[in-house]
């Protein structure tokens, strides 16, 4: 039912396949209206991949005459343009190797092919699809933006490209890079406990792609949100994970590179997330998505208790 792909290092993330997605969970499901809805996303989706992976063959049409000063001006209007189609966060920030994987999906292999900087991208998840986890509302919401993410993405690139810089747009689906740890190099927020990028904005709900580019970046400000240190007095996902594979924040492994911390069991996550497709308890009961960062920060104490393993 799902893939592994692997980087530098050891670390290793798992895909759905979703060809067994599509039979083996949905096909006998009731709810017409949202399986019409889920379907429609993930053929969006699937087209959005298929675009962001054809990046190398665009990217040998880019004239560089074209190019502009990557200035102050230029980084302004890529960001106007970036929320006109539906971004929520842009952060700046060089490719890390080590969150490079070193096998990708089927065909598309990308080791050593990752242009140098990255651009990470942000889009949020509907709070009250999201508070229905793990039911189905959720796991659409989750493909939604998997779409409207993947679409934009693959727009931006081509904004980049239209502008005589080279562009690989990886899909929010999947692509060759690990996005929470470039997504917190880039100043967009901290990785929590539930091993999700944490924003300011909207706590563990969004979705996040990337792009990498050789167009010089703007600086960008790794912002201390202390989410990290608020998680070792919450712990609320730990507990309501239905498959107990979230590592509380005093027995996340080091990778054997110390280059950074598994938060999750995989194994025992998977089976979890699969069965409900998307799962997503983990973002709905955490406070940074329930009541926001600047309600929980004025506490700075545990604002909520976990009550349900639903
Ligand atoms: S639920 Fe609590 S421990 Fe888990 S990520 Fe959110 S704040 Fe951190
Ligand atoms: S998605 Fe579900 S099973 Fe996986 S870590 Fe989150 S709560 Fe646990």
């Amino acid at each position: 039912m799902f893939r592994i792909k692997k980087a530098k290092g050891g670390l290793k993330q798992r895909y759905i396949d979703m060809d067994r997605v599509r039979t083996e969970r949905f096909g006998n499901e009731s709810n017409k209206e949202l399986l019409d809805e889920v379907f429609s996303h993930i053929g969006r989706t699937f087209k959005g991949l298929s675009k962001a992976k054809r990046s190398k063959k665009y990217n040998k049409q880019v004239d560089q005459s074209k190019r502009p000063k990557a200035d102050e001006k230029f980084w302004d209007e890529l960001v106007e343009y970036a929320k006109s189609i539906g971004i929520d966060l842009i952060g700046f920030t060089e490719v890390d190797e080590y969150f490079i994987f070193e096998e990708e999906m089927t065909d598309y292999r990308v080791k050593d092919n990752v242009l140098d900087n990255a651009i990470v991208l942000g889009m949020e998840m509907d709070k009250g699809r999201i508070e229905q986890a793990p039911k189905p509302p959720a796991g659409a919401e989750a493909m939604k933006i998997y779409a409207d993410l993947g679409e934009a993405t693959v727009k931006l690139a081509q904004y980049l490209r239209d502008r005589g810089f080279q562009a690989q747009a990886f899909h929010p689906f999947g692509g060759p890079v690990l996005y929470p740890p470039m997504a917190e190099k880039a100043g967009l927020g901290e990785i929590g406990v539930n091993g999700v990028l944490i924003s300011r904005k909207f706590g563990p709900r969004q979705r996040l792609s990337m792009i990498a580019t050789d167009a010089s970046l703007p600086e960008t400000k790794k912002p201390n949100l202390g989410i990290r240190e608020y998680c070792k007095t919450c712990e609320l996902c730990v507990k309501a994970c239905p498959g107990g594979a979230i590592f509380p924040h005093d027995k996340k492994k080091q990778s054997p590179n110390g280059k950074y911390l598994q938060n999750i069991d995989g194994d025992k996550c998977f089976p979890h997330f699969f069965k409900h497709f998307g799962c997503s308890i983990c973002i709905k009961v955490c406070p940074f998505s329930k009541v926001g960062y600047d309600e929980v920060m004025k506490k700075k104490r545990p604002v909520l208790t976990a009550t349900t393993k639903d």
